[in-house]
């Protein structure tokens, strides 16, 4: 099978959930160099289709996953299909409880102003063994942002969460990775807001319905102009799909 799905010009790695934070963990284990992990939903594949650049930043992520059932719907259209979706908090939930086994540490960098500390408690309350290198919020200038580099680097965490929100955590972490010492940098949008209990996740009605993003619109009503990428994703990938090529067997 091959590794990668091509979905409108952006290749999504074909992994679930463990094979995703075993990547992760590995490289913490094998001191790798930094590797960044994206998790698209379709409104940031859409993005990266009408933005060729923001598609080659896409591309260019160590570990790019399904966020959301549209990407893994769009896969089977494409006859490439990735078997379930990988989001990011399931994705820092897992490697968060590999990390407490060897001991490691996470910074947790984005949100409002106080959120990430909350996230911090309930981290090391649920995951016994993880240790909080540091945080900071996620509203900053040029300034703030040089030293919330510095403070990274001198926590040099073993993996680095990244809430901005979509694009912005992708661009940032584009942007800094190679002056970042930490193994894995993970841009999870509003992960940090769930583990520290300001939003609630889906019920599993809705996630196991593929319908997550409809329990979001009814919280978040203001994401009714975004969530209109959807529909134009899905008659994007029925009309053009096919035509992007996909990799051969491996
Ligand atoms: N955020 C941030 N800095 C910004 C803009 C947003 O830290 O300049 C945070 C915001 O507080 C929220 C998260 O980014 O915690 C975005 O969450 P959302 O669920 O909207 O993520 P998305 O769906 O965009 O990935």
């Amino acid at each position: 099978m091959p590794k990668k799905v091509n979905i409108l010009g952006i290749k999504v790695d074909k992994v679930n959930i463990e094979q995703a934070s075993d990547i992760i963990i590995d490289n913490i284990k094998n001191k790798g160099e930094t590797i960044s992990v994206f998790t698209p939903n379709s409104e940031i594949i859409m993005a990266g289709y009408r933005d060729k650049d923001f598609g080659e930043l896409l591309n260019n992520a160590d570990l790019l996953t399904a966020d959301g059932i549209g990407v893994v719907y769009a896969s089977k259209i494409v006859k490439n299909p990735i078997s379930e979706r990988a989001p990011g908090y399931d994705i820092a939930c897992r490697s968060l409880e590999k990390l407490a086994e060897i001991g490691g540490s996470v910074y947790l960098f984005g949100s409002k102003p106080g959120v990430a500390e909350t996230a911090g408690e309930n981290i090391t309350k649920k995951y016994p063994g993880v240790k909080i290198a540091g945080f900071s919020d996620g509203y900053f200038d040029d300034e703030k942002e040089k030293l919330i580099i510095e403070d990274i680097n001198k926590c040099n965490p073993d993996m680095l969460f990244v809430c901005l929100g979509a694009p912005k955590q992708e661009k940032w972490i584009s942007a800094h990775k190679n002056e970042l010492s930490t193994r894995a940098c993970l841009g999870i949008g509003g992960s940090l807001d769930v583990f520290a209990g300001t939003v609630k996740r889906a019920p599993e009605f809705y996630t196991k319905h593929g319908i997550e993003w409809l329990y979001r619109l009814i919280k978040q009503p203001s994401r009714f102009v975004r969530m209109l990428e959807l529909p134009r994703f899905g008659f994007k990938v029925l009309l053009k799909g096919k035509k992007f090529p996909q990799d051969k067997d491996e």
